[in-house]
């Protein structure tokens, strides 16, 4: 399947068992939003996120509390099957709840850092210092999480001064992605320094604007071959959320930039936290990157589709492959790569029902009313009645057993 031209080269990261950059496919992760010292409310988000297809996720680490929960969790996901990798999110106190938790610091498969909180002053190479130590003696990787709200301010500072000192000064806006890119590869060094391997350190330089977030990776991704997790920060909500991370993450993955991503989608009050890892997955797989559902190709619909069958149809049948998912991996290896049209008229529906492996076009207004079934290209089938959406239903149920079932499947092709 088509992808970048040339994905850059990454030292991988070996993060709790999932490898992370050196030529792995890209990771899928997320993060949770429940109080980490709740641990039955963390546990039970821990397996929806991952059950969703979520392969590493991270969890705060804010206070004594959450510390202490954390092995709990470990413990608690592993008994229960799940072995997702979990994150640990460290703030200001990050080198001292680990120095007090060792449970806590063995649990985690990795630590996030973000340099513009490690401290202050004297106090910042120190902190900074007691994280890696830590990281080293549990062997565990970082993630240095440079972020533009939380910017290390005395290296702006210092930048800002000495671009305004200079002849040829460049915009603020340079300066700025400038000191970002700086904070990350300042503090890898500094691990480096400390003896953390490069095989332990991945980079991210999040900010919230698309255009900048494409440079400053663009440039990050130049001066290093570390590993990089990319994610729009503060995407937003919605399908404003959606649109800027898959438009920034887009570009960046058709260049080869990126080891791993996360959407940073604000949910709706209550909404569902599943939705940032559904929009990752999409992401990557509509690009051609890695294939995690089957694809159900349907039309907009139309003046000619003056009834909602068709919509209906191509609805019950994403439901149905959706649900069926974690059943059918198991028994239909590679049943992740078929694709199903359902479309709305003769215009493109036979068309495109010939270039899924099984298809339908459903007659749109004034057609006779019978629908022909294309699989892998050929007619084989018209159905007429009531019941259409269940015949289909059936037939894609029959193909999938034959294609995928008993190992005789070419999913591979
Ligand atoms: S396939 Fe037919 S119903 Fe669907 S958008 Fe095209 S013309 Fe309209």
């Amino acid at each position: 399947m088509a992808g970048p031209a040339a994905r850059r080269q990454s030292v991988g990261v070996n993060v709790g068992g999932v490898m992370v950059g050196g030529g792995a496919p890209v990771v899928v992760q997320s993060m949770t939003n429940t109080d980490t010292a709740d641990i039955d409310a963390t546990v039970r988000q821990v397996m929806q996120l991952a059950r969703a297809g979520s392969e590493i996720v991270r969890i705060t680490v804010d206070r004594d509390e959450s510390a202490a929960a954390v092995p709990i969790i470990r413990d608690r996901l592993a008994s229960m099957g799940y072995d997702v990798p979990l994150v640990g999110d460290f703030h200001y106190i990050g080198h001292k709840l680990l120095t007090d938790h060792p449970a806590c610091a063995e649990a985690l498969a990795k630590y996030r850092i973000n340099p513009g909180n490690v401290g202050f002053k004297a106090k910042r190479d120190t902190q900074f210092a007691t994280l890696i130590e830590i990281a080293n003696r549990y062997d565990k990787p970082v993630r240095i999480g440079v972020n533009w709200g939380s910017l290390d301010e005395e290296l702006l500072t210092r930048l800002m001064d000495e671009n305004a000192a200079s002849d040829t000064p460049i915009s603020a806006a340079a300066v700025q992605r400038e000191a970002i890119i700086q904070s990350a590869l300042l503090s890898a060094q500094r691990a480096e320094e400390l003896g953390m391997g490069r095989d332990k350190i991945l980079l991210s330089t999040k900010v919230s604007d698309v255009q900048h977030l494409i440079a400053v990776y663009q440039d990050l991704a130049a001066r290093c071959d570390y590993a990089l997790h990319l994610g729009l920060t503060e995407a937003g909500m919605g399908s404003k959320g959606i649109v800027a991370s898959s438009a920034a993450l887009g570009i960046l993955l058709q260049q080869g930039i990126g080891d791993t991503i996360r959407i940073s989608l604000t949910p709706e009050p209550g909404g569902d936290r599943t939705t940032e890892v559904k929009v990752a997955q999409e992401l990557l797989q509509t690009m051609g990157f890695r294939q995690f559902l089957p694809v159900v190709a349907a039309c907009p619909g139309c003046g000619r589709t003056t009834s909602t069958t068709f919509q209906t149809l191509a609805k019950d049948i994403q439901d149905h492959l959706n649900t069926s998912m974690p059943e059918w991996r198991e028994r239909y290896p590679g049943v992740e790569t078929l694709s199903v049209a359902v479309m709305g008229c003769i215009v493109n529906g036979p068309g495109e029902s010939k270039h899924a492996n099984i298809g339908i076009s459903l007659p749109g207004t004034g057609e006779t009313p019978a629908a022909p079934v294309f699989v892998d290209g050929q007619k084989v089938a018209t159905l007429r009645g009531a019941d259409v959406a269940d015949q289909f239903k059936t037939m894609v149920a029959d193909y999938i057993e034959r294609k995928f079932g008993s190992g005789e499947q070419d999913a591979a092709e």
